[in-house]
């Protein structure tokens, strides 16, 4: 009986695939990762080639394709940080570092693209997933430096990045709210070194002290949400402040 199930030892003739295919390929996983270092793992899950494909054509080194890619990117005037990225988890302190660098650097929130082109120690996609968001990222960040939550009421009118918000609609959101953006809290910490002004405690040497943001004039008495009008305290002086006042 004739066998059915031979085998051809006879290799097929091997697929020619161009370095051009296999770059436009790597591109286009390299753009879904916001131009940033992928693995072979990552590769695979978008490309319509296998990632042995590419390793294969470099001469089976994963870094060459990366560092070819890196190259052709170059050439089309697209920055690619092809730099490895060391840790594969991220901790939440790393996260916490590069929020504080490049929020301090801009002076406010960080937006996507702004994050992006601020040579970030990790993805904005590693930042949001982990957080479940990027304003909750941005929120978990401030409660982290103030060792205080911050209520859901309290940032109710962060939507929209305050960049792009004009003067009049920034004074409109001020007057409709008592809540203090995530963005004028960072400038009144920042500006207050993170301390509560009146006993100098601050989250980083104390991990009792939680600090919030006072509004000096109180918002009950018309005092608005202005950096000038908001002061760090600690939550002890908040307490005492307002049983000295009233
Ligand atoms: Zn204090």
């Amino acid at each position: 009986m004739k066998n059915d199930f031979t085998f051809d030892l006879t290799r097929p003739a091997k697929e020619k695939i161009s370095e051009q295919e296999i770059l436009n390929e790597l591109e286009k996983v390299a753009c879904h990762f916001n131009y940033e270092y992928f693995r072979r793992r990552d590769f695979d899950d978008i490309a319509n080639i296998h990632s042995a494909t590419v390793e294969r054509f470099y001469k089976g080194s994963w870094s060459k394709a990366i560092q070819m890619l890196e190259i052709y990117l170059q050439n089309k005037n697209i920055e690619f940080n092809g730099k490895k990225r060391t840790q594969r988890n991220t901790s939440e302190k790393d996260i916490f570092q590069e929020m504080e660098r490049i929020w301090l650097k801009l002076g406010h929130r960080p937006s996507r693209s702004e994050w992006v082109s601020s040579e970030p120690k990790m993805s904005y996609d590693t930042v949001y997933r982990h957080f479940g968001g990027w304003i909750n990222a941005c929120r978990r960040f401030v409660e982290y430096k103030t060792g205080t939550e911050i209520k859901d009421e309290e940032i109710q009118s962060e939507k929209g990045h305050p960049k792009r918000l004009s003067r009049k609609k920034l004074a409109k959101r001020n007057d409709r709210s008592r809540s203090v953006s995530l963005n004028v809290r960072m400038k009144v910490l920042n500006r207050d070194n993170f301390r509560c002004v009146i006993c100098g405690r601050s989250p980083a040497t104390d991990l009792e002290c939680k600090l919030h943001v006072d509004h000096i004039i109180p918002f009950s008495r018309g005092g608005d949400n202005t950096e000038d009008n908001l002061q760090t305290l600690c939550e002890k002086c908040n307490l005492g402040k307002s049983n000295d006042i009233y």
